[in-house]
């Protein structure tokens, strides 16, 4: 991925990972017209980001996570969800 901006300040930054860290998301995910339903963290600590109606059969996209971030601030709250838990 190549390296970018982002709209939040470096100092709101929570998660314990880079802000450029890739999350496994579903299609629509950064698409203004749905919302993000679902986060996840798995046991291996990888993000997970289900949009609404997501579609579990499609393949994931990979988006960093600080994009995410940018679309939905309050996925920003979520920066200390344990291993194996959803918001
Ligand atoms: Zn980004």
């Amino acid at each position: 991925m190549t390296e970018h901006a982002h709209r939040f300040q470096p100092e709101e930054w929570k998660f314990a990972c880079a802000a450029d860290t890739l999350s496994y998301c579903t299609q629509k995910v950064l698409d203004p017209a749905y919302f993000i339903e679902e986060v996840y963290r798995d046991h291996d600590g990888d993000w997970q980001i289900f949009h609404n109606r997501g579609e579990a059969d499609s393949p994931p996209k990979l988006f960093c996570l600080g994009c995410v971030c940018d679309f939905d601030p309050s996925v920003m709250q979520l920066h200390d969800l344990a291993p194996g838990w959803f918001a």
